[in-house]
C-alpha cells in the first residue's frame, strides 16, 4: 500500500475484504473511498482460478478441477463428515516423485503452484460452500490437508506463504491445529516445516523395510526409513496431544502381513504417533490391488493393541476419482489413457455441479 501511495493501514482493510469477506470486486469494498477503489481496479485484479469442472460424489465429496492461466490443471477435494469438513489441497501440478501406487506420480507435466494458486483452492471451496464472511463456527470447511497432488515439501516457500494466509485469524482463520501437511519423506525440510508452520505432520510411510519402501516410495533411496523416523522424533511441536500421523496404504500381498504390522509398531517406538491405514484406491492400469478387509482388520488390530490409534480411512469420492492417490489432471489423464480403459470419473454417473 505504501508503494501504491496509500496509507499502510489500508492493507488491513483490503486483507479483511479479500480474506475475511471473500469479495472479488474492488467496487464492493465499501469502507474504502470510491476513488481509491477505482485506482485499485485499474492496477490490480482479484480473481479465482477458473473452475474447469466440478463434480459431486454420491457420498457428498466434491471435487474441483481448477485451471490456471497457463492451462495447467490441478484438483481440490472437499470431504464432508458429521463433525467436520476437510479440504484436500494440491501443492504442485503433478509430482516429480514416482510412488508406484499413486496416480499423480504417473503425470508427466509438473510445476510448483504459486502461493496464490494454493490459497485460491481454499477460496473456491469457500465460495462453493457459501462460507463468507469466514464463519466462526458451524463451518463446512474446518480442516485443511496438504494431501492433494504434489509433494508439499518440494514447494515449501509457496506452501508456507499460503498456509500463513490460511491461518491468519483476521482472514481465512483456519487454525494450525486443523492443518496437516503430508510428505513422502523429504527429510531435510521436516524440521523447517515444524519450526515455521507448526502444522500437523503426516508421513507417507507405507513400508517397514528400506528394500520395499525403495520400490513403493523411490524417494526412500535418498532418505531411508531410519533418517525419516529420526526427523519425526525431533519434529518441533509434536507431543502426545499432537501426534504425527503415519499413513500406510494397504496393498494386497505387498505390505499387509501381520509381521509387517508388528515391525511397524517396533519402528514407531518413542514417537508420539498414530497410524492411518488407507485402503488402496485403484486407478486405470494400477499395478496393485487393495488388501482384503480381513487383512486390513488384522493389521489394524495389531497396531491398536500396541497402543496406537489405527483407524482405517474410509475411501471417499471414489466414484469421481477424488480418493487418495486418484488425483490426476483430467487433461493429462485423457491424453494418456489407454484405449478401452475409461477414466474412472466418467465410468459412473457423477453429477456436475454448477461452478
Ligand atoms: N505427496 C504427499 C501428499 C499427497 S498424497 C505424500 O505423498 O504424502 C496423500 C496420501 O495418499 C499419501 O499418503 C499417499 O501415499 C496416498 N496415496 C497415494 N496414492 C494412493 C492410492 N492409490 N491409494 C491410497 N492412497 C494413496
Ligand atoms: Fe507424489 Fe505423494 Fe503421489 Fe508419491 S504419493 S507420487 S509423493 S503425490
Amino acid at each position: 500500500m505504501a508503494g501504491f501511495g496509500a496509507e499502510p493501514f489500508r492493507a488491513r482493510q483490503l486483507w479483511h475484504w479479500i480474506y475475511h469477506r471473500g469479495v472479488t470486486d474492488f467496487a464492493l469494498m465499501t469502507s474504502l473511498a470510491k476513488g481509491f477503489r477505482e485506482r485499485l481496479a485499474e492496477r490490480y485484479e482479484l480473481r479465482r482460478p477458473e473452475i474447469s469442472r466440478a463434480l459431486a460424489s454420491l457420498d457428498g465429496t466434491r471435487k474441483w478441477l481448477l485451471r490456471f492461466d497457463d492451462a495447467q490443471e490441478i484438483e481440490t477435494v472437499h470431504i464432508p463428515e458429521a463433525d467436520r469438513g476437510t479440504l484436500c489441497v494440491s501443492s504442485q501440478v503433478g509430482c516429480t516423485l514416482t510412488c508406484t501406487f499413486c496416480h499423480t506420480g504417473t503425470q508427466r507435466l509438473v510445476r510448483n503452484l504459486t502461493a496464490s494458486e494454493i490459497v485460491g483452492q481454499i477460496m473456491i471451496a469457500r465460495d462453493s460452500l457459501g462460507e463468507w464472511p469466514s464463519p466462526r463456527d458451524d463451518r463446512q470447511l474446518t480442516n485443511i490437508v496438504l494431501m492433494g497432488m504434489g509433494e508439499p515439501l518440494y514447494n515449501f516457500d509457496n506452501v508456507a506463504a499460503a498456509m500463513k494466509i490460511a491461518m491468519d485469524p483476521e482472514g481465512l482463520a483456519v487454525s494450525r491445529r486443523k492443518i496437516t501437511l503430508s510428505t513422502s519423506g523429504v527429510v531435510p525440510m521436516i524440521e523447517r516445516c515444524g519450526r515455521e508452520l507448526a502444522v500437523n505432520l503426516a508421513i507417507s510411510l507405507h513400508a517397514v523395510t528400506d528394500e520395499l519402501r525403495n520400490t513403493l516410495v523411490p524417494l526412500n533411496k535418498k532418505y531411508p526409513i531410519a533418517d525419516l523416523l529420526e526427523a519425526c522424533r525431533s519434529y518441533p511441536g509434536s507431543s502426545n496431544a499432537r501426534r504425527i500421523t503415519f499413513e500406510y496404504v494397504m496393498l494386497k500381498g505387498v505390505n499387509d502381513s501381520p509381521a509387517e504390522a508388528r515391525e511397524l509398531v517396533r519402528l514407531l517406538k518413542g514417537i508420539p504417533a498414530k497410524v492411518n491405514l488407507i485402503p488402496f484406491n485403484p486407478w486405470p492400469g494400477a499395478p496393485y490391488e487393495c488388501s482384503s478387509d480381513r487383512a486390513i482388520k488384522a493389521f489394524s488390530d495389531i497396531v491398536f493393541e500396541a497402543g496406537y490409534s489405527a483407524p482405517v480411512r474410509t475411501p471417499r469420492g471414489r466414484d469421481i476419482s477424488a480418493a487418495c492417490g486418484q488425483l490426476k489432471s483430467e487433461s493429462v489423464r485423457a491424453r494418456r489413457t489407454v484405449p478401452g480403459a475409461r477414466p474412472a470419473s466418467e465410468s459412473v454417473a457423477a453429477s456436475p455441479l454448477l461452478g
